[in-house]
């Protein structure tokens, strides 16, 4: 096994026997990023030099017995979570050249637990999309199959992991851009709650479903990160004050005191692959021979998760993203002659055509004589989603359903289609709206080779549950052994 390949539970073992350090570690994961980044086009930046020296600050720790499970683990980052010093892009040309001058929250918290910070992963521009096809910067492409996009929002995240271009990732998740490209890439990707991991320093995309999360090789890794990243922060007053359990301890051996959900609206849905369809059944009969009881459930609002996102998200980025004028940050237009023409060109030159989509739909659903009729409509039919999964966690304690309706699609297949694209992310709106936590676990492949992630929810700081239920899967299957031949 080449050390690369590692995940982050083993790699600190071996760092902790000295069987191996952490510049060694660190090296090997570079020359990887050199070797596949041309056919994978993860990165925007890579830190070839801060990660070296991290490496060797984290091999020192070691030497004198002070270390965490990260120390000295190389984790890369998507590009708009900011870090000190190191270009955030966020993967838009109007940010292109903008470096931070402080570090977001989560990666305080992962430089204090001693990991080394690769680089800085591509992305949808402003995490708008779901395929990474509307990055400013470049394309990625899902190492399963280059042809086939990464998903998105947080595709860098998921095809750098795969592709064992680090040994963990951070991605952020608005309506499923961390486990969409989990599932499409084959690896392991956590939304926690809203306000279990602090916003700070996360480029705001809609304020009132953003949330940071681990993209990992496997569970046990995911349980780790999510421990480092998570718990309460003043500098985030949506971050809630509740103690972090220690993730790893959830997970135990046993399903015997589980109860799964299962949605009956979900197997109806229009555009539903019976690939990943059957994928889900098998998860299911699995979950059931490893002691765990179904039930039958009903989220009977899910066909209205969808208009009800794509009116909440694209207002809360038309207001998030009026401070991108070119006075601040970044790019600002050199040739306007006075200061309204300044504010024009720099926004027409520096958003792309999604991000300029969004912004148009939200200060349309906004204004004074449509807010009723939209952001209000949209709002409460969001406590309506919120009601169904309350009345289902009644009864269960983790519900199960597909992450993606389709496998990776084709580069280009669906980029003039906006709203067919608005549509893969069916499954996974609703936790953001509502809240709850979601996590994308291997649990399949296409007759054509191309993997399938199982999506389980749970409720309100539950990440618990999910995490042991994607563990006892994980466990019993082998889907997440697998590689992509890269
Ligand atoms: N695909 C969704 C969108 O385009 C979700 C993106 C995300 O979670 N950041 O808005």
């Amino acid at each position: 096994m080449k050390l690369y390949e590692l995940t982050i539970k083993k790699a600190h073992e071996l760092l902790k026997s000295r069987e191996i350090s952490s510049q060694e570690l660190t090296r090997t994961v570079l020359d990887r990023i050199t070797e596949v980044e041309e056919k994978v086009g993860a990165y925007i930046t890579t830190a070839s030099d801060s990660a070296m020296r991290e490496a060797m600050l984290a091999d020192e720790s070691i030497a004198k017995g002070n270390m965490s499970e990260l120390t000295g683990i190389p984790i890369a980052v998507k590009d708009l979570i900011c870090t000190k010093g190191m270009r955030t892009t966020c993967a838009s040309k109007i940010l292109y050249n903008f470096i931070p001058p402080y570090d977001a929250t989560v990666i305080s918290k992962l430089k204090k637990a001693g990991a080394v910070i690769v680089g800085k992963l591509n992305m949808d521009e402003f995490a708008m999309g779901s395929s990474t096809e509307n990055s400013g910067i470049k394309i990625t492409r899902n190492p399963w199959d280059l042809t086939r996009i990464p998903g998105g929002s947080s595709g860098g995240s998921a095809a750098a992991v795969a592709a064992d271009m680090c040994i963990g990732s951070l991605g952020s998740d608005t309506g499923g851009s961390i486990r969409q490209p989990a599932s499409h890439c084959g690896v392991v990707g956590m939304k926690p709650t809203y306000g279990r991991v602090s916003r700070f320093g996360l480029v705001a995309f809609a304020s009132s479903l953003d949330q940071i999360g681990p993209i990992t090789k496997d569970v046990t890794d995911c349980a780790i990160l999510a421990g480092v990243i998570s718990g309460y922060d003043l500098s985030d007053s949506t971050s809630v004050p509740r103690d972090v359990p220690d993730y790893l301890s959830s997970l135990t051996h046993g399903m015997d005191s589980v109860i799964i959900g299962v949605p009956k609206e979900y197997d109806s849905t229009e555009g539903l692959d019976p690939e990943v369809s059957a994928a889900v059944k098998n998860a299911r009969n699995v979950l059931e021979n490893l002691g765990a009881k179904c039930v039958d459930v009903s989220l009977p609002h899910t066909e209205y998760a969808v208009p009800a996102y794509y009116v909440i998200a694209p207002s809360e980025a038309s207001s998030n993203l009026a401070r991108f004028d070119g006075v601040k940050y970044g790019f600002r237009d050199k040739e306007a002659k006075e200061l309204l023409e300044m504010y024009k060109n720099t926004r027409s030159k520096g958003f792309g055509s999604e991000v300029k989509r969004r912004i148009i739909i939200g200060t349309y659903c906004l204004s004074a004589g449509y807010y009723d009729a939209y952001y209000k409509k949209a709002s409460q039919v969001r406590t309506l989603i919120t009601e169904d999964f309350r009345k289902a966690f009644e009864i269960c304690d983790v519900i199960i359903s597909p992450v993606a309706p389709t496998p990776a699609f084709k580069i280009g297949e669906k980029v003039d289609d906006p709203l067919t694209m608005y549509l893969s992310d069916i499954f996974t709106l609703s936790a953001n709206l509502a809240g709850i936590p979601g996590i994308s676990v291997p649990c399949g492949f296409s007759s054509g080779g191309l993997p399938i992630g199982l999506q389980l929810l749970g409720r309100h700081f539950g990440e618990e549950a999910l995490l042991k239920t994607a563990y006892n899967f994980e466990q019993a299957t082998e889907f997440h052994k697998k590689k992509p031949n890269i």
